[in-house]
């Protein structure tokens, strides 16, 4: 036996909601969530591709104490990555073509490109930072 209730997409609960409060935490750097927070474009040659063909570029390397964190990380084609290798940029004379940033979970959401209804996504731009890249695709 199921039982069923209709609600309105949005609900509020008396005191703190949990859930808003994590809208503003940062996701778990996965190169899904990466490549999701890049649009699949290549930081370096700005050309777009399939998840298979991305790797995970950290701006100042690993090896010279560069961290794996969201602000040090960007989305790099294969053939970028190997060319850049172990190298910061004024060492490579390469430029990034966009500037990384930490999203958040409001962010996560809207890039899984789940079924969000209009109110939704009102209640999930709330939480988008000014400097969120989604802005410029929620424009267009
Ligand atoms: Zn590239």
């Amino acid at each position: 036996m199921v039982s069923t209730i209709q609600t309105a997409p949005i609900i509020a609960v008396k005191g703190h909601s949990a859930a808003a409060k994590r809208m503003h935490k940062a996701p778990s750097l996965t190169n899904r969530e990466l490549f999701r927070r890049d649009r699949h474009m290549c930081a370096y040659c700005g050309k777009t591709f399939s998840d298979i063909k991305l790797t995970r570029d950290h701006v100042i390397p690993t090896s010279k104490g560069g961290p794996d964190k969201w602000t040090n990380v960007v989305t790099a084609c294969e053939s970028c990555n190997h060319k850049k290798d172990d190298q910061l940029l004024e060492e490579c004379g390469m430029k990034l073509l966009y500037v990384p940033y930490t999203p958040n979970r409001a962010e996560a959401l809207i890039l899984e490109n789940r079924k969000v209804l209009d109110c939704q996504m009102e209640y999930l731009k709330s939480f988008l930072p000014e400097h969120s890249r989604v802005w410029e695709e929620l424009k267009a």
